[in-house]
């Protein structure tokens, strides 16, 4: 399930956290950018909030994401039924986490990195986030979307290192790629040659485990070097 760690500080949606990083990696997480509610980009935010309320040496971390977004969170999750609300504990003062508002197209400077949110084109209100360092590294993170347009063009405008692109079905499913806002592989090669100038490396992810050999297959396919499906744990140097 998506989940990225930029910089051991950053963390790019929250599928899953605890299964690959230890409690104190999980405690120098400062910010969680979500690019949307869907549970596969949410679901490790509960149980990390409330190791980090429990165990005593954390600071409060930031959850971000738009306002509409972060009102889904709220409203359904911690919500005092499905789960308690995180932002008011242990204490309102000091709570474990702190929903914090983005707004697309305005870039916000974290603790190490400045990001821009991006609409894209999904079934639930989704987000693509441009993240880049003090060192004039950029890398884009999708999220969940189908065939767009807006992230490419931005991202034509000054080179990127590299794009963290989903591929969640293969391509005799473009169909239902389509119509439920994910791409096949071919799909993501129509959407490659909306970048000019630049030739990022993509790193893919979000793919259907039943459909991952295929998946892989079909991507060998693309004809395009630096395409590389991501694993569980991988860390990337830029
Ligand atoms: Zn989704
Ligand atoms: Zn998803």
């Amino acid at each position: 399930l998506p989940a990225f760690l930029v910089d051991g500080i950053l963390l790019l949606d929250a599928g899953t956290i605890g299964s690959v990083l230890n409690l104190k990696a999980q405690s120098r997480i400062r910010d969680i950018l979500i690019t949307h509610a869907h549970l596969d980009h949410i679901k490790a935010i509960p149980f990390f909030a409330d190791n980090l309320s429990t165990c005593g040496f954390y600071r409060t971390v930031s959850v971000r994401s738009t306002r509409e977004i972060l009102n889904i969170l709220k409203e359904n999750l911690f919500n005092g039924l499905v789960w308690p609300d995180f932002s008011k504990i242990p204490t309102t003062k000091k709570p474990a986490i702190r929903f914090e508002a983005l707004f697309a197209e305005k870039a916000v400077q974290l603790v190490k990195h400045r990001v821009t949110a991006f609409s894209v084109d999904h079934k639930s209100p989704a987000l693509a986030f441009l993240v880049e360092n003090g060192k004039g590294k950029r890398v884009l993170y999708t999220g969940d979307t189908g065939p767009t347009e807006r992230i490419w063009k931005v991202c034509s405008e000054k080179p990127l290192d590299a794009v963290i692109a989903e591929v969640t079905y293969p391509n005799r499913m473009s169909e239902t790629a389509i119509q439920s806002g994910h791409l096949t592989p071919e799909l993501l090669a129509w959407e490659m040659r909306k970048i000019r100038n630049a030739s990022p490396i993509f790193l893919i992810s979000h793919s259907k485990p039943l459909f991952l050999a295929e998946i892989k297959r079909e991507l060998e396919m693309i004809e395009r070097k630096g395409v590389e499906i991501l694993q569980d744990g991988q860390v990337i140097d830029l």
